[in-house]
């Protein structure tokens, strides 16, 4: 239902809660946060409220980095539970991903990495993004997406953490909104303006099916055949 991001220099942890706390507004039954720690993705996540995460999170000061991930979910496939909330990790904990939307033939892809031996933790039509990514990818991670965006039906916002490219975030949108906010040394991804507003108001509108490959000091974007993108910077004149 919501998503942030935030790659920079300041801590991403209360960050990412300030930014899920003004899309509560929109409605959601779980919330969580990826943050790369220095060695790992790692996910602290809980169904209701999010002052259960922000209690879990002491704030966002027990867990440390700064660059991470945030969701507030509504549910549309598997119950809400602690397990089903995102972010969700591939099996072998490299990629950590945020989604909203739906994947229409996420059973069909599924069971197809099933066979090939890959673990479901939950019940979540998203989860077959983590682990679809992780089945992709050769190294390369715009080849890795454009593969995704290849195989999934459906609607999506999505934002992506690899921890071989820990000062990235790739984000990318399908039928389901999703900007980017740029900063000075930091920049920022949400579902919805006011999630980053009091932040910054230089954003980008993006495309369907544009890829951004987002960094502290620099924000790329690619189109579907892998060529950089001139982006127009909007400017935000409104207050919420
Ligand atoms: N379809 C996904 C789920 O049920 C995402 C829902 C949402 O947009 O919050 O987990």
């Amino acid at each position: 239902c919501g998503i942030v991001g935030y790659v920079g220099s300041q801590q991403v942890a209360p960050i990412l809660l300030d930014g899920l706390s003004k899309l509560e507004y929109r409605g959601y039954d779980s919330a969580g946060v990826a943050v790369y720690t220095g060695e790992q993705l790692e996910v602290v996540k809980a169904k209701g409220r999010l002052e259960i995460l922000r209690d879990m999170l002491d704030g966002g000061r027990n867990l440390k980095g700064t660059i991470g991930i945030g969701h507030t979910r509504w549910a549309t496939h598997g119950q809400p539970s602690d397990v089903n909330s995102h972010p969700h990790i591939s099996s072998s904990g490299r990629f950590a991903i945020v989604h909203n939307g739906i994947i229409e033939n996420y059973m069909q892809l599924k069971n197809r990495l099933m066979e090939k031996g890959f673990a479901f933790a939950s019940e979540t039509d998203s989860e077959v993004i983590a682990q679809l990514i992780e089945y992709y990818y050769n190294g390369d991670i715009l080849d890795t997406v454009v593969m995704l965006q290849n195989s999934l039906e459906g609607s999506y916002a999505l934002g992506i953490l690899c921890l071989d490219h820990p000062d990235e975030i790739i984000a990318m949108r399908k039928d389901s909104p999703l900007i980017v906010g740029l900063g000075e040394g930091e920049n920022f991804i949400a579902s919805d303006i006011p999630a980053i507003l009091s932040y910054t108001r230089d954003i980008y509108h993006l495309e369907e099916k544009e890829i951004v490959v987002m960094r502290a000091d620099e924000v790329k974007v690619y189109d579907t055949s892998k060529e950089l993108v001139d982006k127009e910077v909007f400017h935000v004149d409104w207050d919420v």
